[in-house]
């Protein structure tokens, strides 16, 4: 099944990016001078030209697992010894993480101010060659899940009708039915706007805590612009952790202040990397809003259940069990697993020898979000023996590399030649969650996110250059 190209390329290339343009499928350029933002440079995100062939029954096998891997990603974060044991070694040798976990902790000490929480979640996977369909239920395999700042959930609806268009300038009207249907950003709006109404006070504000000079912005402002539509009082502001730290306050009864204006939510796209963090003051306006009574989406305990280290827990025998009591359900999660292994003191040479074994079949994976990080194949070998002080290795996770099936399409990315290659595409299934103390009282599959890339580039990520949006065409 392919897609006819008869159309001329270079008009073709002028309809995508007029499309982009106008859909706000755009993000900033990289600026030369990082500390202005360089609002007259902003370049289309890059799409590809068609949709990508996927089969049906496995995406709507990724959809129909999402609210109990929701489910799961809640009753871990509120299970306050099992993430100390996950993140036990982790934090011996990682900083960053150990930070987040204090801040739990003292948090844990002094007891929840605010018992309602918002997690929007994305769980990523791809289809995997070296999965069987005579020996599982799937051929998808999860890369892994993210429980911060999840991106692109907005900018992914409007792909879908981006490839509608693309479909039909090129004559290839016959596969519109089968465009999978996306509406993400209508549903993580709803997620935002429904947790900020229970926090009950029209006057509060939504705070998009933000990186100074983002550069994926178009992502965020559709989400924003969406929100508004659904609240007429409601109203959003972005600030940074920096400006938290120079202006938030809490008073007395756990109020969180910035600017005069009381925060109901503060919905997190920042502070999920260490360089976040410029300062103590900031890990200290960190703490600030996690003590407050406003809601986090995500609360400190859910961004960690999102550390790599502990998708690895859930692989062991019998932890996902541990949050899933339904064996059926706790089967058709782990089927989506792939060989994990955490690193310990304990297995330290065993996982040495392994990686000098077979370095090709791996990822090595600190905990970190946001792409770029991770080491690969015959790099790990390097790294380690690079590593003057190998219990450093603690830090990270080693993961059996997954084998994607390739496609055949273009992208569309400014200064580059419009050109057909081999590519391969990770899946992200959103929702989100909303509780209320020990109990979830909204759960909602969103809808998806799909990025391609090249066959032979390691790492994912839009933001960050190796993948382009796509959507899916449905057989
Ligand atoms: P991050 O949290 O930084 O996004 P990921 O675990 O998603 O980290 O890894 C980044 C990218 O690396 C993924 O988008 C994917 O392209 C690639 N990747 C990660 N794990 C695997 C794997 N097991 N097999 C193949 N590719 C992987
Ligand atoms: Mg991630
Ligand atoms: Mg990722």
């Amino acid at each position: 099944m392919t897609f006819k190209l008869e159309t001329n390329l270079k008009s073709l290339v002028d309809s995508v990016q007029d499309y982009c343009f106008t859909n706000g499928l755009i993000y900033f350029r990289p600026s030369e001078n990082i500390n202005e933002r360089s609002n007259d440079l902003a370049n289309q995100l890059p799409v590809t030209l068609f949709p990508t062939i996927y089969p049906r029954s496995e995406f709507q096998y990724a959809l129909s697992i999402q609210t109990e891997f929701q489910k799961m990603i809640f009753q871990i974060s509120q299970d306050y010894n099992f993430l100390k044991e996950a993140l036990k070694t982790v934090i011996q040798v990682d900083d960053f993480t150990k930070r987040l976990w204090n801040i739990y902790d003292q948090v844990h000490t002094e007891g929840i101010t605010q018992p309602i929480t918002l997690g929007i979640i994305r769980n990523d996977y791809m289809l995997d060659q070296n999965k069987s369909i005579q020996t599982s239920p799937t051929q998808l395999s999860q890369i892994e899940i993210n429980t911060i700042s999840c991106s692109f959930g907005a900018a992914t609806s409007k792909v879908s009708n981006l490839h509608a268009h693309c479909l039909r300038i090129t004559d290839n009207t016959e596969f519109l039915s089968q465009l999978a249907h996306n509406d993400n950003l209508e549903i993580l709006a709803k997620g935002l706007v429904n947790a900020w109404q229970m926090y009950e006070n029209e006057n509060s504000i939504l705070v998009f805590l933000v990186i100074d000079l983002e550069r994926n912005i178009g992502d965020q402002r559709l989400l924003e612009y969406e929100c508004l539509k659904l609240n007429s009082k409601l109203k959003i502001l972005r600030y940074t952790i920096q400006d938290f730290a120079e202006r938030g306050q809490i008073n007395s009864d756990k109020t969180l202040l910035i600017d005069g204006s009381e925060v109901g939510l503060v919905y997190f796209r920042a502070c999920y990397d260490p360089n976040h963090f410029k300062s103590d003051q900031d890990w200290n306006a960190r703490l600030l809003i996690e003590r407050s009574k406003a809601i986090k989406c995500p609360n400190i305990q859910a961004h960690l259940v999102g550390a790599k280290i502990v998708q690895t827990t859930l692989f062991e025998p019998g932890v996902v069990e541990k949050f899933v009591q339904d064996l059926s359900v706790a089967q058709k999660l782990r089927a989506t697993f792939v060989d994990l292994y955490s690193i310990t003191k304990e297995n330290l040479s065993q996982i040495i020898d392994l990686i000098d074994e077979k370095s090709d079949e791996f990822v090595l994976k600190p905990q970190r979000e946001g792409g770029g990080h991770n080491i690969y194949k015959e790099d790990i070998r390097k790294f380690v023996d690079s590593l003057s002080d190998k219990s450093d290795l603690m830090g990270y996770i080693l993961m059996k590399l997954v084998k994607p099936y390739t496609n055949e399409n273009y992208v569309v990315r400014t200064g580059e030649q419009l050109a057909k290659k081999s590519l391969i595409s990770e899946l992200g299934i959103f929702g989100f969650y909303i509780s209320n103390g020990d109990k979830i009282i909204q759960n909602q599959t969103g809808g998806y996110l799909l990025r391609t890339k090249s066959f032979d580039v390691n790492e994912g990520g839009v933001a960050t250059g190796f993948s382009a949006l796509d959507s899916l065409c449905l057989i």
